[in-house]
């Protein structure tokens, strides 16, 4: 028995190089979207601008879009913390059904998403943001089965385009400062660009 079971183990199912890759895979992803995760999105900014920069990809634009679930903190204190995990999941499953494949998501922080996508135009982008945006205002979470504490889901979207040799920060910064344009004064539009 000691014997056949040496043998097997000295035959692994996968190869080394197979579970690096696994083991890499999984310290880049978030474990509740799905999405990358914030370390991944630190070490891959940067060569998205450098990229860009250098003009090593075929499209005209690049840009970065970064979104935030609205009032995020209510469904948490209200309905509880694992309905909130369920709101980003709700969130992150309607991201990824109207993905383009030119784009990257990462759950930047809690509750805030990074998209890096490539476009040809600027309408192009602006309405692929924007049919994000509706699809998860179309969602809402109910309070445990009553149909009547139905609770409407939203996030509010900053734009920025990538425009050449521009830092990583830079862009980041700005996407930002496009997010917190969209949440103080654009409650009702929920979506800016810079
Ligand atoms: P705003 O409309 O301005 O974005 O307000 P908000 O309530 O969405 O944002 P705020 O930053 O006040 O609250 C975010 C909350 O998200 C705080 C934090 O406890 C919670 N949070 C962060 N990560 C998770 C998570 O993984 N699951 C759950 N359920 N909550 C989380
Ligand atoms: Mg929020
Ligand atoms: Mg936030």
């Amino acid at each position: 028995a000691i014997d056949s079971s040496v043998k097997r183990s000295t035959q692994p199912r996968i190869s080394l190089k197979e579970a690096l890759n696994l083991s890499k895979e999984a310290a880049d992803t978030d474990p509740l979207t799905g999405f990358y995760n914030r370390g991944k999105f630190d070490s891959d900014i940067n060569d998205f601008c450098r990229e860009y920069s250098e003009q090593t990809t075929e499209s005209s634009l690049a840009a970065l879009i970064m979104f935030d679930i609205d009032h995020f903190k209510r469904f948490n204190d209200d309905f509880g913390h694992q309905k909130g995990d369920e709101v980003i999941k709700l969130v992150a499953k309607k991201v990824k059904e109207n993905l383009t494949d030119k784009a990257k998501v990462y759950r930047y922080g809690g509750e805030e998403f990074c998209i890096t996508a490539y476009f040809e135009t600027i309408n192009d982008l602006v309405a692929f943001a924007e049919c994000i945006r509706q699809e998860i205002a179309k969602l809402a979470i109910r309070k445990k089965q009553d149909v009547n504490n139905k609770r409407a889901i939203s996030a509010s979207f900053g734009l920025a385009m990538l425009r050449p040799f521009t830092k990583s920060s830079v862009l980041v910064e700005r996407a930002d400062r496009a997010l917190y344009i969209a949440k103080t004064h654009g409650r009702k539009d929920r979506k800016s660009v810079v």
